[in-house]
């Protein structure tokens, strides 16, 4: 049952617009439209799977587990480096399908962000052999753990960096033994659909690595209630992570979610204020459309104007326009859908009597979806503005008088994923990144050179006042930083968002 458009010319290539199951091109009647959020045109029909291609990817995926779990960990990754070899011979390819679909920028996406969808490939199969088997002994016992896959997993990703999410989900569960059914978002299926090419033509078996295109509420809740599932990975809204977590719970299906952030970036009136400012500014990149955005400005009072008029700087030299283009820093958002929404925050703060003072309004001069670089005062820490994950280019300003409150309104937010630290002080920002006094640091800092001499570091961070994931980047100044030479450690976080 093959649709009537099976395949889409999306810059330069054929996209198909159909499903990957057992190995196979899958149409599907109904079909949705995908925009272009570069000129908000239609770019491709897509198949719009519900019940009966859910049914057949998770048969599918059911059928091939058996055999690619006895594979082992070292046969698979063979596999897993074949493909990470092609996506690195096919990155202009993915990365200008991704930027038409999702208008994330084009020299992000090929020198960054496509290339370290072959590094999870690789990263994984290698995680994968070094995990499988632990042997210890204790109290005169032999101990002996073997790690097994569990069945088909279900990936659901979201639509702001849909192919390297969809490989960061889809790698670890394929390295362990799993079989895959990723369901992409329906604002950006594109590259997803080429990499099923990718993967055919490493030879993987069918059924290990399925596709099904649609809508959330249609497909996706189709497979996260279908009992042949055994794992569920989801990034994307909390909202929908209630839905998604209490199908698995019927289930009895265990359940990952990465929900979201409102990622503080805190500088303090000892930082290198330049570099600070610039990174402020820097989180308008991608129209704000990511999670890991340190939206939330909280900054030392004494510093307040200095580092206002740094950061209005570094603001102004921000280009709007098209994500193709050398020129553009800040590319058009997603939809209309969500042009709307983030516009309804910034009304609804206007409204609420927070300050906006910078931006605050559409630039239909540049484009239909463009949104200005905003700067919000809140008159409060309790206005949603600050409180809720807006997801576009709005960030809000606040100050702090010292490090106690620095602390506690990093934390004040049920949002955690992600912060940074600007600090002239290494023993301030261990302080801080493990949470204040008190705090129960986890994990390990692992310091990490950068190419200007300072350093990043990712740790996680359990202060939490409500449970979610901080993880916390410092940056030092270069004279802070421990000798680079030392170091070869990975940071938790992706060093390239
Ligand atoms: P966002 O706000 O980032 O769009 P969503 O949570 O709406 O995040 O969507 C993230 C992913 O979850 C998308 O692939 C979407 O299709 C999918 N999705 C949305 N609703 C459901 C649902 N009820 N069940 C399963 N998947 C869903």
């Amino acid at each position: 049952m093959l649709s009537r458009h099976a395949v889409a010319h999306v810059a330069g290539v054929d996209v198909s617009t159909e499903h990957f199951i057992g190995g196979e091109r899958v149409g599907s009647d109904a079909t949705f439209v995908d925009l272009s959020p570069i000129d908000a045109q239609p770019l491709a029909e897509v198949a719009r799977g519900g019940d009966r291609e859910a049914a057949l990817a998770v048969a599918a995926a059911r059928e091939a587990f058996p055999a690619w779990a006895a594979l082992g960990a070292a046969g698979r990754a063979q596999h897993l480096r074949r493909l990470a070899d092609l996506i690195d011979a096919n990155v202009e390819r993915l990365a200008a399908v991704e930027c038409a679909d999702m208008a994330m920028l084009l020299r992000s996406l090929e020198a960054r962000v496509i290339p370290r969808g072959a590094r999870n490939f690789r990263a994984y199969a290698d995680l994968a052999a070094a995990y499988e088997e632990r042997v210890w002994e204790s109290n005169g016992t032999r101990n002996r753990v073997i790690r097994m896959p569990s069945g088909p997993a279900v990936v659901i990703t979201p639509w702001n960096a849909p192919f390297m999410l969809s490989t960061w989900k889809t790698a670890p569960a394929l390295a362990a033994g799993c079989t895959v059914i990723l369901k992409p978002a329906e604002w950006s299926p594109l590259s997803c659909s080429l990499l099923c090419d990718l993967v055919a033509e490493a030879g993987f078996p069918p059924g290990v690595f399925n596709v099904v295109q649609g809508i959330g509420e249609e497909v996706g809740a189709a497979l996260t209630r279908d009992p042949g599932v055994r794992r569920i990975s989801f990034t994307g809204s909390p909202e929908t992570a209630v839905h998604i977590g209490t199908a698995a719970a019927r289930n009895i299906v265990p359940f990952t979610g990465e929900l979201g952030g409102k990622g503080p970036l805190l500088v303090f009136a000892d930082a290198d204020l330049e570099a600070a400012a610039r990174r402020a500014a820097g989180q308008y990149d991608d129209a704000g459309q990511v999670c890991l955005a340190g939206t939330r400005l909280l900054v030392e009072g004494a510093i307040e104007d200095e580092f206002l008029e740094l950061f209005d700087r570094f603001t102004d030299g921000h280009v709007l326009g098209d994500p193709r283009d050398d020129a553009t820093t800040v590319s058009p958002l997603i939809h209309p859908d969500h042009l709307a929404r983030v516009e309804g925050f910034v009304e609804r703060a206007r409204a609420n009597g927070d300050e906006i003072v910078r931006g605050g309004r559409r630039r239909e001069d540049v484009g239909p979806l463009f949104y200005d670089p905003t700067l919000v005062l809140p008159r409060s820490n309790d206005s949603e503005i600050v409180q809720h994950e807006v997801f576009g280019p709005v960030l809000t300003f606040q100050t702090f008088a010292d490090e106690d409150e620095a602390v506690a309104l990093a934390n004040s937010t049920s949002y955690g994923l992600s912060g940074v630290v600007y600090t002239g002080s290494e023993r301030r920002a261990e302080r801080v990144g493990r949470g204040g006094s008190g705090g129960h640091a986890v994990g390990q800092h692992v310091p990490r050179a950068r190419p200007d001499g300072a350093v990043r570091r990712g740790g996680d961070l359990r202060h939490r006042p409500r449970g979610r994931r901080l993880r916390t980047r410092l940056l030092l100044r270069p004279e802070d930083a421990p000798d680079p030479g030392r170091h070869d450690g990975v940071s938790a976080v992706d060093p390239s968002r």
